[in-house]
């Protein structure tokens, strides 16, 4: 995926030392080649790479005490800007109903994103109402009622012989008289983009004025889907876009490339058939996904700003030889302790939910007191060597501490997971340990 294959290109980086202006080269070709084969429209690759290039270069991150991080860093910021930058929220009218209108070509997922959209919006107290517009396709209607059935939300059908405009109008018009502050409004595709359908649904925008003119494009045709975007976007002029399928797109190029192409936001992701697999779309999230990195660049910013370089250099020697000790967990709980709530700061850990365990430790100053009373009640073999720390000693650190042993047993187990998450966390950041901090 293209997860795994960012994933290499940086671990790579990782793995030299110093940076050259080549191996950042290098490191870009891969990610271009990368972003082609996801399937990302052709231009907007070139021209990403040329920003994170000038960026890369201006920035020198070669002589930066963490150059791979930072071109993951830029990586990650422009591909967020490429996807929007920030999160794009669904309209809202001052004079409700908001009404939006769902468009898009036949089984893209409009008449299920319809419903879904409904389900999100009830869930947030409003009270929406679906309109039945597509006419043309046997059973279309029946589709919409049976979800708006199992998703208790009313819909409005006229059936197949009155033409949508007209449809739209009276649901507009039941909206007001029932108090539903959201109408949705399903509409038919075609096949192909053709004259017909754009006027259908030019008449019906001009005659209910849409707040919002949502696209659904099935992410699953890559830049198909981007091209459909780019027609209906000239047509109709949208206001966002759903990207729906995205649970079986494997490459995910749709999701880059549509709003660098129309300049439409993507505001939904379909995840799946269900009334609950609707998201909305996240760029940074997004981008983080497709880095493949959980939020580690939230993670690294904190470390940055936390983290003493000259404590954290030392530290990341002893994790390298293994030489991390009692005393150095201590150090590290003062400094986690500055970077914020411990259980966050795992929670953004590529592979975090595997180390469940790390979760029950809180660093806070009665607990860091404890701690500190039991490594105190230690020799100093003791302290160099957590294998000695036999049960007839744990009782004698539990009595000089004033803890109980079932609490030194917990706490000598976290010290435990700790190293272990030291471990990963070193290796993730390449053989040798975070590059940049040995200066
Ligand atoms: P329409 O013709 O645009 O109204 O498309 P439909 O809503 O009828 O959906 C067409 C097919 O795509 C149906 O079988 C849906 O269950 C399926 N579908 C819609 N959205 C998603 C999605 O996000 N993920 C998956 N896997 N299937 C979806
Ligand atoms: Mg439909």
């Amino acid at each position: 995926s293209l997860a795994n294959r960012l994933q290499k290109v940086f671990s790579k980086l990782r793995g030299k030392g110093k940076l050259t202006e080549d191996d950042v080269s290098e490191a870009l070709r891969e990610v271009r080649l990368a972003l082609l084969e996801a399937d990302v429209n052709f231009k907007v690759v070139k021209e990403f790479i040329a920003k994170v290039k000038e960026r890369a270069i201006g920035q020198e991150v070669l002589q930066s005490f963490t150059p791979a991080m930072i071109v993951v860093d830029i990586v990650n910021k422009e591909l967020t800007e490429l996807m929007g930058g920030s999160q794009s929220k669904l309209a809202r009218s001052n004079r409700p109903p908001t009404v939006i209108l769902m468009v898009g070509l036949q089984g893209a997922g409009k008449t299920t994103a319809s419903a879904k959209l409904a389900r999100m919006l009830l869930q947030q107290n409003h009270r929406p109402l679906l309109a039945a517009g597509d006419i043309y396709r046997p059973a279309a209607i029946k589709q919409l009622q049976v979800l708006g059935e199992q998703i208790k939300v009313p819909v409005f059908t006229m059936g197949d012989q009155v033409s949508p405009v007209e449809i739209a109008k009276n649901a507009l018009q039941h909206a007001k008289d029932h108090g539903n502050d959201y109408l949705i409004v399903d509409t038919a595709g075609r096949l192909h983009i053709d004259e017909s359908l754009m006027d259908e649904l030019k008449q019906i925008t001009e005659a209910v004025k849409p707040d919002e003119i949502l696209l659904v494009v099935d992410a699953m045709t890559g830049q198909e889907s981007v091209n459909v975007a780019e027609s209906f976007h000239k047509q109709l002029t949208l206001s966002g876009v759903i990207l729906t399928k995205l649970d079986s797109d494997t490459r995910g190029g749709a999701a880059i490339s549509v709003k660098a192409v129309t300049g439409c936001p993507i505001k939904f992701v379909g995840m799946g058939e269900k009334m609950e697999a609707l998201e909305p779309f996240h760029p940074e999230r997004m981008a983080s996904r497709i880095l493949g990195m959980g939020d580690m660049l939230t993670l690294i910013e904190k470390a940055q700003e936390g983290i003493d370089v000259e404590k954290a250099k030392e530290m990341e020697r002893k994790m390298r030889t293994a030489e991390f000790t009692f005393d150095d967990f201590l150090d590290q709980m003062e400094q986690v302790k500055k970077m914020g709530p411990l259980d966050q700061i795992i929670d953004m850990l590529p592979g975090a939910n595997k180390m469940k365990g790390m979760k029950d430790i809180k660093v806070d100053d009665k607990q860091l007191g404890r701690v500190a009373a039991i490594v105190k009640s230690m020799t100093k073999q003791e302290r160099q060597n957590p294998d000695m720390l036999t049960p007839s000693r744990r009782k004698r650190l539990a009595a000089g501490s004033g803890n109980s042993v079932q609490e030194v047993n917990r706490f000598i187990k976290q010290f435990d997971d700790m190293r272990k998450m030291m471990k990963q966390f070193s290796s993730m950041m390449g053989p040798k340990g975070p590059k940049g901090l040995k200066g």
